[in-house]
């Protein structure tokens, strides 16, 4: 699938993919670079977001993070992006996500904002990216990640992360609260 990044048209290979048990979709984006190699591949396990993937809501930092990790992967010899639709809003969906955000306008952060709605902080689950990589026969790997939960996650599900690989995007005054949160209440690292 040719696809623009950062205006260059770029040739990657899309496959898609349901999980069985819940029938949770995924698609997959690969690009490799011939003229390297040896290197560990890098990859990316995004999480769908509608408004900011899509909409480049300033609300998160969704976008630029999907952006920043596309540029690494098709400058490594070996990268592979897995998106997941279904885990919009960490987890709890579009709808729930919107109602967060209502909340967030009143005050509360991202982590209360979820909890106020009797949602989970991050329902978020693994099995369906561990598998992928599974069957692509990427079990160790460099992860573009903030998200030490996620590395954890993919570890107990037999995923060797060799490396995290920090993802630096810059935060607006929208999503300055949000990212602060996330750094504070969520234990990302960046
Ligand atoms: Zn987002």
């Amino acid at each position: 699938m040719p696809a623009l990044v950062d205006g260059r048209e770029i040739a990657f290979q899309a496959q898609g993919f349901r999980s069985r048990m819940t029938g949770a979709e995924a698609l997959c984006l690969t690009h490799r670079n011939e003229s390297k190699s040896g290197e560990p591949p890098i990859v990316r396990v995004h999480s769908g977001c509608v408004t900011g993937d899509i909409f480049h809501s300033l609300r998160c930092d969704c976008r630029e993070q999907l952006q920043c990790a596309l540029r690494v992967i098709v400058a490594a010899a070996y990268g592979v992006l897995i998106y997941l639709p279904a885990h919009e809003g960490r987890g709890i969906g579009l709808f729930e996500k919107l109602r967060a955000y209502g909340l967030q306008e009143k005050g509360l952060d991202t982590v209360d904002a979820n909890l106020a709605l009797g949602a989970p902080v991050d329902a978020r689950d693994y099995t369906l990216a561990a598998e992928i990589l599974g069957y692509l026969g990427l079990t160790r790997l460099r992860l573009l990640s903030n998200n030490p939960a996620k590395a954890n996650a993919l570890r107990e599900k037999q995923i060797t992360i060799l490396e995290c690989m920090p993802i630096v995007v810059e935060s607006n005054h929208h999503n300055e609260r949000y990212m602060q949160t996330k750094r504070d209440r969520l234990s990302h690292g960046i």
